[in-house]
């Protein structure tokens, strides 16, 4: 099962109490995967097969339209399409779903049919379940709602934006895509659809994407730090070495001969960690300058 399947069948679980919002759900899903073809039969179809037990419960409280009246076909891929070609239970469905526009059917609602607050998240679950997809998240985080017509995905744009959901409109092969990338937007819109688990796995993986880069942060930091660290340690090497070479570090001043022995021993550690090596411990501006005064001696850079 993809996490698509899986977030519809989550969806079709869900009871809408509001016959009102049932009402808009079913136009979504009409308008969206549902098609007007040249002998004017209405052709719906579908991948998931909850949805399709989910439309024709519709299809039977809202309007009546019962199982017999329509031919229901499944096709080897995994689709299934509901044929209904009786003209008199078209044209009841139209009527009931607010399709008719100056005595034309068009699969596109009448203003009335989102009128309603409430009935306008009914109406986004249903485009959602008609022509909606979702990736994983694991992979990206990706919403999108596929419409033939523009009128239709202009009416949805303006119902996720009533929710603050900022989408975006592009065209795809003659299709219009309605998408939504941002995360926060896509994890609240599956919540409040009825995809609790999707949301929290949407969720779930953004905190672990988060810590994770947080991690990444704190470790470049840290061999950002080493690279200082080797850096200034192997300037001071070579100036103790040089100091060696021509037998200096004897003649060296007890507090100067330890430092130079603790650095040439610890390359690795910092001024503050060599300080604390120091017999009495000395502080790291003390290492720092007891360092600076041996690379002078040295003759290197101060
Ligand atoms: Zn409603």
């Amino acid at each position: 099962m993809s996490f698509a399947s899986d977030t519809k069948n989550a969806i079709c679980k869900t009871t809408e109490p509001m016959w009102c919002c049932r009402r808009s759900e079913l136009c979504a899903l009409v308008c969206f995967a549902g098609d007007l073809c040249a002998d004017h039969a209405l052709k719906i179809r579908l991948e998931n097969a909850g949805v399709v037990a989910r439309i024709e419960q519709l299809l039977k409280e809202i309007l009546g339209i019962s199982q017999l009246t329509h031919l229901r076909r499944s096709e080897p891929g995994g689709w299934h399409t509901l044929l209904i070609r009786r003209r008199d239970v078209i044209e009841n469905l139209a009527d009931g779903l607010g399709l008719f526009h100056d005595g034309e059917i068009a699969l596109f609602p009448e203003e009335q049919v989102t009128d309603f607050d409430c009935c306008k998240l009914g109406f986004i679950r249903g485009a959602f379940l008609g022509g909606g997809c979702i990736t994983s998240p694991e992979k990206n985080y990706h919403m999108e709602f596929v419409t033939k017509t523009a009128p239709l995905a202009d009416r949805l744009l303006s119902l996720l934006e009533f929710y603050s959901v900022s989408a975006k409109l592009t065209v795809r092969k003659n299709n219009f895509v309605v998408y939504i990338k941002e995360s926060e937007a896509i994890a609240e819109l599956l919540g409040s659809m009825g995809a609790g688990g999707a949301m929290m796995a949407l969720y779930n993986v953004k905190i672990e994407r988060e810590l994770r880069n947080a991690v990444n942060r704190q470790v470049n930091c840290d061999s950002a730090n080493l690279v200082k660290i080797a850096s200034a340690a192997s300037r001071h090497i070579k100036a103790i070495t040089q100091i060696a070479q021509t037998g200096g570090l004897d003649a060296l001043p007890e507090a100067l001969r330890e430092v130079a022995r603790l650095r040439l021993e610890n390359p690795e550690l910092t001024l503050g960690e060599l300080g604390a090596l120091a017999n009495p411990p000395l502080g790291k501006s003390g290492v720092n300058h007891r360092l600076k005064k041996l690379m002078e001696i040295a003759g290197g850079p101060q």
